[in-house]
């Protein structure tokens, strides 16, 4: 018997995203500095047993469905498939989110360990425009994770794109275009202020409405029926060519719908990408806690989940943790 993960405001908590790591081999400028972020000491990281010790009780007592591995870069972290397969035996829909850069060497093992779905994350189709981006020359390199991914079986493989005005605006198109043509969904992301070096700025978010436009002036599009609790709203081509998501986090936030938790890579339970406020669940774990007393920990965390992050509003207030360290 399972009984909900239930917030103030009625939302049922049914997704669980685990950072692995917070150390990557990419640099992306929208996410890290080219330098100087320290990565944590591996003893403060949480082990495989940890983290199966804690995704259990969210799956087995309180029915959590998804579970999303993700990181800093979750393949640097040694070993995953083992991880993988240990979360896969919970029985949920366990997926990952990676820049793609190690599926030709893991992808295969990973299915094998019982991923279902992945998610690689390619913001541009130029090279040099890639380094740039990603401070690391890579974009083969990743493209060819893409397929791999797709060898391997793993469906749908979808691919995350943050649009950065003044950055790749002008290849919503082309990345569009590219999605249709290798059978995978683009997952067009609205740029959020989490970047470590605070340069976030509200003009430089292309909206989910620009976007949809862009696209929409080249192929015919449909919206697709209400997203339910998943971030991304999504439309479908009318000719077939398949469908596109946007995750409108700041021109349109889905807070209302959220049934999400993280917990970071040293063991920080959150119950929004944007808090301020984490539980450490790696201290209760350690020193010993029973089930019964995490299990406490967990629901008066999500008791205080607030209503939604407030990006648009002049009281926002920027989480200390980058999206790698928190886990995006
Ligand atoms: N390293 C993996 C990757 O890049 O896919 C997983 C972690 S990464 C933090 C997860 C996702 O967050 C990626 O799709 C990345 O593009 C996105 N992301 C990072 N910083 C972001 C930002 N400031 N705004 C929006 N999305 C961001
Ligand atoms: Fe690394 Fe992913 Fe952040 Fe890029 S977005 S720096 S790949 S964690």
């Amino acid at each position: 018997m399972t009984a909900d993960l239930v917030d103030s405001f009625g939302r049922i908590v049914r997704d669980l995203r685990i950072a692995v790591t917070d150390r990557c081999n990419f640099r992306c400028t929208y996410c890290m500095p080219a330098e100087g972020l320290q990565w944590l000491p591996r003893e403060e990281i949480l082990s495989f047993e940890e983290i199966e010790r804690i995704a259990a009780l969210l799956v087995r007592r309180y029915g959590v469905e998804g579970i999303r591995l993700t990181g800093g870069e979750p393949t640097v972290r040694a070993h995953l498939p083992v991880l993988v397969e240990k979360l896969a035996a919970l029985g949920v829909d366990l997926s990952m989110t990676t820049n793609g850069t190690s599926l030709r060497l893991l992808a295969a093992d990973l299915r094998a360990a019982g991923l279902r779905r992945v998610n690689v994350s390619l913001d541009t189709l130029h090279r040099e425009r890639f380094s740039e981006m990603t401070r690391r020359d890579e974009l083969d390199r990743v493209l060819d994770g893409i397929d791999a991914a797709v060898e391997a079986g793993f469906s749908p493989v979808k691919v995350n794109v943050v649009i950065e005005r003044g950055v790749n605006d002008g290849e919503v198109l082309d990345l569009a275009v590219f999605g249709r043509e290798r059978g995978v969904e683009i997952r067009f992301i609205e740029f959020m202020p989490l970047d470590a070096q605070g340069e976030w700025d509200r003009s430089k978010v292309l909206s989910q409405d620009e976007i949809v436009a862009t696209i929409g002036a080249s192929f015919p599009i449909e919206r697709m029926p209400a997203r339910g609790a998943a971030p991304a709203d999504r439309w479908r081509y009318l000719d077939g060519g398949g469908t596109i998501g946007v995750i409108p986090t700041v021109t349109h936030a889905f807070c209302g719908d959220c049934d999400r938790v993280r917990i970071t890579a040293d063991g920080q339970f959150r119950t929004c990408l944007f808090a301020v406020d984490e539980i450490d669940l790696r201290a209760a774990v350690r020193r010993g806690d029973d089930d019964e007393a995490i299990a406490r920990l967990i629901e008066d965390a999500v008791a205080a989940k607030w209503a939604g992050h407030q990006i648009n509003q002049v009281n926002f207030v920027r989480p200390t943790r980058s999206m790698s360290q928190i886990g995006g």
